[in-house]
């Protein structure tokens, strides 16, 4: 199949624009018209994945995360980037990345985070006529924050999530953002949601989160964005199958990058 019949298809998925201005996704590394018939999905395009892809004999990898994000001013093999880079080209393998637009997306990560943890009457976040990458749900019942962000755990099979705790403040609407979201943390609040669930949650986040009486559920960034790339395989298998012969694969190695003891 042609690596141009699978971006057809992640465009589908993932509308190119659906992207943050400051974004860089699409086809990064790789030609169009390049033979695929293994694809690898997975949430970035790091060392080990590379060699995970060149083992499982992947002519193609999709991720999140963009391979190349900021401009790049030289390639030097001594280098991380060149080094992946040469990897890449020396093995013929191309790289998709789906980023935001795949966050945005309708069934993309944010819905997917939302499922998994347990929301319902899922809608797009918008605040002031300005659409926020997440999105606005409510609990069946309401709970305490400790019953929440026991249920995001078990949502997210994490071992572990961080909160931070508002008070008695029961939760019903909840606000979301995968990856790294503490930036709309006022806009939850705003939204008058009575908790907000993203990842990367920085100790002055939560000193302004009791300043506006929000709860806080730091789902970690891995946890909350991986989930999305094993439904991203399944959906893409589904919307190439007519098209040709293709396998696709998910990361099954990777972990968290963070580990508690
Ligand atoms: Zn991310």
């Amino acid at each position: 199949m042609k690596c141009q019949v699978i971006m057809n298809a992640m465009e589908q998925l993932a509308p190119k624009s659906l992207k943050e201005d400051w974004d860089n996704v699409g086809l990064l590394v790789g030609n169009p018209e390049a033979e695929v018939k293994r694809i690898f999905v997975c949430l970035d395009a790091d060392e080990a994945n590379i060699e995970q892809a060149i083992r499982k004999n992947c002519q193609m990898i999709i991720t999140h995360h963009p391979v190349i994000f900021d401009g790049i001013k030289k390639v030097r093999t001594d280098l991380y980037t060149g080094r992946i880079l040469k990897k890449l080209l020396v093995n013929d393998i191309s790289v998709f990345s789906a980023h935001t637009n795949f966050d945005q997306a309708e069934g993309g990560v944010n819905d997917i985070l939302a499922n998994l943890i347990g929301l319902t009457k899922i809608k797009m976040w918008e605040v002031g006529g300005e659409t926020i990458c997440g999105r606005i749900g409510y609990l069946e019942k309401p709970m305490t924050i400790e019953e929440f962000a026991n249920q995001v755990k078990q949502g997210l099979k994490t071992d572990y999530v961080r909160y931070t705790s508002a008070g008695e403040r029961m939760i019903k609407k909840v606000a979301l953002c995968s990856g790294a979201g503490a930036c709309f943390l006022g806009k939850a609040a705003f939204s008058g949601a009575d908790a907000y669930v993203t990842g990367d949650v920085k100790y002055h986040d939560a000193q302004h989160a009791v300043e506006y009486g929000i709860h806080i559920v730091d789902g970690g960034h891995y946890p909350t964005e991986y989930p999305a790339m094993l439904d991203l395989a399944k959906r893409l298998e589904e919307a190439l199958k007519e098209q040709g012969e293709i396998e696709i694969l998910i990361d099954d190695e990777s972990r968290d990058l963070f580990n508690v003891i």
